[in-house]
């Protein structure tokens, strides 16, 4: 599985809310996957990557609708994670990240995310409302 920095959050904090029904699908199939296997590895990718791949937004490799502000969140994740773009197990990557995860952190990341102010990402990955 091919993932970009920033939906090594994401992944976590999904809850069934998105851009439209196939995005939906693919994150349902993805998410399950990841929640329920022991040890799944994933390619961490500085682009588009298996997420993009069924999303409306995506325009293009490495093309995002909101190209700046997603690359923003992937930047935010590689500065406070040292995330490289190597293969991970998602598991343990995630781990490492709730644990040194803060809600200062969340917000310097996330702070432009349409889902930050209404989803359950400030819940389930800093432990805040
Ligand atoms: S909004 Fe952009 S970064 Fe997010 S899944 Fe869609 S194409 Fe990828
Ligand atoms: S606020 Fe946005 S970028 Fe941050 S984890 Fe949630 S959906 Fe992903």
């Amino acid at each position: 599985m091919r993932l970009r920095p920033h939906h090594l959050l994401c992944t976590q904090s999904y809850s069934g809310k998105g851009y439209d029904d196939a995005f939906v699908k693919n994150m349902d199939q993805l998410t399950k996957k990841l929640r329920t296997e022991k040890s799944t590895p994933v390619d961490i990718v500085f682009s588009t990557d298996d997420l993009c791949a069924h999303c409306p937004n995506m325009l293009g490799t490495d093309l995002c609708r909101d190209n700046e502000k997603v690359k923003a969140y992937d930047e935010g994740v590689i500065r406070h994670f040292h995330i490289e773009e190597k293969t991970y197990i998602y598991q343990d990557i995630t781990r490492k990240i709730r644990e040194n995860m803060t809600p200062e952190i969340l917000k310097d990341i996330c702070k432009n995310c349409c889902w930050y102010p209404i989803s359950a990402c400030r819940r389930v990955l800093s432990g805040r409302e």
